[in-house]
């Protein structure tokens, strides 16, 4: 298929890549000058969308596809179908979906996860929601860059998947660091309570596979001084979003909005740039209050 692609970050980059290397015609953009790869790289937007069946944005926050959403429609050529891979709110998303109707294509909203590790190894979740139709013709490459794709529903519905999970992942390993820094005081093998809750209702993917606790369990980023990883502020981003869906739906959420405050403490005393299981040597230090 002829593709354009959208923002060659940490994430674009690689899923890009994959792209090419199985064998779709791939043309990128970025702002950033001087990117290394052996994709096509133009320096003007309108001949990266010009003539492409398909065309993937994967970009920071909903600013930044709003922007290029805006930039890009009276470009895209009629027929192309409009993919969004980016975290973004679910507002955005929305709008980035009418602005793409408004121009009779068909769109879709498909963040991921799996982090730059699965994009570089094809190994994504994709979370999709917009046009179904659109969707059947874009699955191929969906299954080119990852390893599940989950069809959610309408326009917005993968992006409320993608905060929906994350808000779960962020409040469980606040659950599990407790756990971890509770069994410390008491004098509890971190070993122990891994072999325990690991096959016990305490197992969860935030203890089992990506344990914050180094030593302990399978190779994560706690074994590599909480080098990232899914950065803690990325996690922050996420859960920001989630209350910030959760308030215009008047959803109540305590813990999703007690885990977003820990973050941001995280992130003001030393977790900037630290995996978000750092959480664990956070709280080591902290004081009972
Ligand atoms: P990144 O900052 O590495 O990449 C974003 C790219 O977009 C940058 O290269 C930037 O120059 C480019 N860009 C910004 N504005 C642009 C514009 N107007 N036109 C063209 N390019 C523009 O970010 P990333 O880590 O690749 O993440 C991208 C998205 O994926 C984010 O929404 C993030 O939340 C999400 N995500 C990231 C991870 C992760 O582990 N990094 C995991 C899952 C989801």
């Amino acid at each position: 298929m002829k593709i354009g692609f959208i923002g060659l970050g940490n994430m674009g980059l690689p899923m890009a890549e994959n792209l090419h290397s199985a064998g779709h015609e791939v043309i990128g953009f970025d702002i950033k000058e001087n990117i290394k790869s052996n994709l096509s790289i133009l320096n003007k937007i309108k001949n990266v969308v010009r003539d492409k069946q398909v065309i993937f944005t994967m970009l920071p926050s909903g600013d930044e596809v709003k922007e290029v959403y805006q930039q890009i429609m009276p470009l895209v050529t009629k027929g192309s179908i409009v993919v969004d891979c980016s975290t973004i709110d679910v507002e955005s998303a929305h709008y980035a979906g009418n602005l793409a109707k408004k121009s009779k294509l068909l769109t879709l909203d498909a963040p991921v996860s799996g982090g730059v590790i699965g994009a570089q190894e094809g190994t994504l979740t994709f979370m999709v929601g917009g046009d179904e139709e659109g969707f059947m013709t874009v699955k191929p490459l969906f299954d080119v860059m990852g390893k599940k794709t989950v069809y959610c529903g309408s326009s917005g519905s993968g992006q409320a998947a993608k905060i929906c999970n994350n808000m779960i992942l962020g409040i469980s390993m606040i659950g599990v660091c407790e756990a971890f820094v509770l069994a410390d005081k008491i004098g509890l093998d971190r070993r122990k309570m891994f072999e325990v809750s690991s096959s016990s209702s305490g197992q969860c993917w935030s203890l089992s596979t990506y344990c914050p606790a180094p030593g302990v369990g399978p190779k994560a980023p706690s074994d590599n001084q909480y080098e990232p990883g899914f950065a803690a502020e990325l996690m922050l981003k996420d859960l920001l979003l989630a209350q910030g869906a959760a308030e215009q739906v008047n959803a109540h959420t305590p813990l999703g909005k007690h885990a977003s405050i820990i973050y941001q403490d995280l992130l003001k005393n030393g977790g900037l740039g630290k995996d978000f299981s750092f959480v664990l040597p956070f709280f080591k230090n902290k004081k009972r209050t």
